[in-house]
């Protein structure tokens, strides 16, 4: 018998990123030869002093159900972080943590949307923002962006998206899977259309927000345009900056009377985020800073390498990245008649069976005709893994 699904949960995919990984790790454990530039996650081991603070929560016995909006010590340590680094001020109850940023953004939107609202994504977009969108019951409205705008959206173009049912505008800089960091030019012209319509709520999504080479240095909206401080949430973590994926802890920050909602929707699923990584949480914000610099350093490097290498095959065209770890290559040329490749799925998906090359369809992430390289792997399978590409493709 096949027991039939909620007619919600037939509106979603599975995240794309996370089955070609499963895809990857299937081959792979089949014996074959697969190099994998598909995962969001940064190599480098969790930094040790992080480690140990979690190995001291669970010696001293911190390992039960912490407060539903996170430990106070942590919560005071986001506070900090936002006014130092950010020049912010939100209260304690202006401030959630939970398990990671995906549940800070499914938090939101269940406390925000009703159905048949509109959200506005630029796309390229992170994968989980559609789904997240349409399981809350609203209309994702995705706004195509390109290499000639440097995959970044125009005011005219969020100004002409907006209606009367847009509830929310979620904006992610530096962005995955691009790397393109928006300006405070750009900043400030998107939030001049968003300051003429004020039943929008904007969401900005900060997660790579250390993982940033270029000028300039990184701003949200909000810090370009403190008027929208009663209608912006910030979603942040840790997951990317202090290599802690698996840790899952994220956060969020804005509205006492929108927090307080995300509260409840978070009271009845997860209860609280784990304890013990709230405490790693903890030393990541409060401790040494040059784990995230080294790191950073890192990325640039390999950043580098193979934005050159991908720029000498005459068929691809790959502007650079300004942070995070992605290189979002325009692979169009490749399809063709000449070619056996109708898409970009078809051209991942003949990399990885006949080069064992696993990269993501730019079609993921709402932008047919490209590929997603992650390089937050090391040097030596980076240079393998573009060997194969050109080798297979050119
Ligand atoms: N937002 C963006 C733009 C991401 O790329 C990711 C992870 O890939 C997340 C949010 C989710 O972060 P977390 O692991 O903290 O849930």
């Amino acid at each position: 018998m096949t027991i039939q699904p909620s007619n919600r949960i037939q509106l979603i995919q599975p995240s794309p990123t996370a089955a070609l990984l499963a895809h990857a790790l299937e081959l792979k454990s089949q014996g074959k030869d697969i190099i994998s530039l598909v995962a969001g996650e940064p190599d480098f081991d969790t930094p040790s002093h992080i480690k140990q603070a979690a190995i001291k929560a669970i010696t001293t016995g911190f390992t039960k159900y912490t407060a539903v909006d996170g430990i106070p010590e942590l919560k005071q340590a986001i506070y900090s972080k936002f006014r130092d680094q950010n020049h912010l001020d939100f209260g304690l109850n202006q401030i959630l943590v939970s398990s990671g940023c995906k549940q800070s953004l499914f938090n939101l939107a269940q406390a925000l949307l009703n159905d048949h609202d509109e959200v506005i994504i630029p796309a390229p977009y992170w994968v989980s923002y559609p789904d997240i969108i349409k399981l809350a019951g609203a209309t994702p409205v995705i706004l195509k962006t390109d290499i000639h705008q440097r995959f970044k959206i125009l005011p005219q173009q969020l100004q002409t998206a907006i209606t009367n049912k847009t509830r929310l505008f979620i904006i992610n800089s530096p962005s995955n899977p691009t790397g393109s960091v928006y300006s405070p030019d750009e900043l400030a012209a998107l939030a001049e259309v968003l300051l003429k319509h004020p039943q929008v709520i904007i969401a900005t999504d900060d997660v790579y927000e250390h993982i940033i080479w270029d000028k300039p240095k990184f701003h949200n909206i909000l810090t370009i345009e403190p008027k929208l401080y009663d209608r912006t949430i910030i979603i942040n973590g840790v997951s990317k900056a202090y290599a802690m994926t698996g840790w899952r802890i994220g956060y969020a920050a804005g509205p006492a009377s929108i927090i307080r909602q995300m509260k409840k929707v978070q009271s009845q699923t997860t209860t609280s985020p784990c304890s013990i990584s709230q405490f790693a949480a903890l030393e990541a914000l409060n401790g040494d800073q040059t784990c995230v610099q080294d790191m950073v350093q890192a990325y640039k490097h390999r950043h580098d390498l193979v934005l050159e290498y991908l720029n000498s095959i005459k068929e691809i065209r790959c502007l650079p990245a300004q942070g995070a770890f992605y290189l979002f290559a325009d692979i169009s040329a490749f399809l063709n008649n000449q070619t056996n490749f109708s898409s970009d799925i078809k051209l991942v998906e003949h990399l990885l069976l006949k080069a064992g090359l696993a990269l993501v369809p730019g079609s993921s992430f709402g932008s047919p005709g490209h590929i997603r390289l992650s390089f937050a792997t090391s040097e030596t399978l980076l240079k393998a893994a573009l060997n194969r590409l050109k080798n297979t493709l050119v």
